[in-house]
């Protein structure tokens, strides 16, 4: 079940007291090829994949991987997907956008909500609101600083691991604000350093167009780009103030940690810096 926190001490506090039991169960977890449990998206039993092609050493990243075998969603796939359900659950009528459409987990959202709207960002040439061709299929272009959709005209929006790749991700947060209904909410997967307070900045454009590295460049893997995504921010605590400062009335880390259900850490090998829990930002108007 997912428990909302609004400050690092209540969340340190609950993820202490799972702490031994995290690491024995993601110790075993991590040595076998697949594991049984509940995957909340299926509604049903199923085997979990633990491994996705992300590793740490030789270590499986748990949050890319633990892919149900019956609906194909990773770990942070399904934790977005019950907590957008739920929402959208409490608003029958909602109007829910999702900021990716080309993914296993838009083909199950709009399953459950046929209203969803879906876009991809293709590059900074496009049009947001306009459908292009892209991967061989017609695709709405939203750039999440530049959003096509009228002032609160959304319920809902969610996204997944977007926001660290948006150099001006207080512009994003803005943006995304202007969009929702008064109560309406953004709700994201993002990776989340719990010790840290401050973003840390890994990178920075300069006004020539080139980019400034603080340290070694940061890609992540992207299924439609297979040269990777640059990562411009690690972030912390002062997320939830970031929010607050572009117009939210109120923002949450949301925490579901649930072996069962596959929602497992990121396992990786350093809780000081780099353990992810299975975790939610929540921003709402
Ligand atoms: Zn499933």
């Amino acid at each position: 079940m997912l428990s909302w926190f609004e400050n690092h001490v209540d969340f340190m506090r609950s993820v202490d007291t799972i702490d031994a039991r995290r690491r024995s169960g993601e110790a075993h977890i991590a040595t076998q090829e697949q594991v049984p449990g509940y995957c909340a998206v299926c509604d049903a039993m199923t085997t979990y994949v633990v491994r996705a092609g992300a590793f740490y050493d030789n270590s499986p990243n748990l949050r890319e991987g633990l892919i149900c075998r019956r609906c194909g969603l990773s770990n942070r796939n399904r934790l977005i997907y019950t907590a957008l359900r739920a929402r959208a659950a409490e608003l029958p009528q909602a109007d829910v956008a999702m900021l990716e459409c080309l993914t296993p987990l838009f083909v199950a959202l709009r399953r459950q909500l046929p209203q969803v709207l879906g876009s991809e960002y293709i590059s900074d040439k496009h049009q947001s609101g306009q459908v292009y061709s892209y991967h061989g299929h017609p695709v709405r272009h939203e750039s999440i600083t530049q959003l096509s959709y009228a002032d609160a005209s959304l319920d809902l929006i969610g996204h997944c691991d977007v926001l660290e790749h948006v150099y001006d991700y207080r512009a994003a947060l803005r943006e995304v604000r202007r969009v929702l209904r008064p109560q309406g909410q953004m709700i994201c997967t993002v990776p989340f350093f719990m010790t840290r307070h401050e973003e840390a900045v890994l990178a920075r454009p300069r006004d020539d167009g080139s980019i400034e590295f603080f340290g070694k460049p940061e890609y992540h893997g992207d299924g439609l780009r297979p040269e990777g995504i640059l990562t411009w921010h690690h972030f912390g605590w002062k997320l939830l103030a970031d929010a607050r400062a572009a117009g939210f009335a109120g923002a949450q880390i949301g925490l579901d940690y649930d072996l069962f259900c596959g929602f497992a850490t990121n396992n990786h090998p350093s809780r000081e810096y780099g353990l992810m829990y299975p975790l939610l930002f929540r921003a709402i108007a």
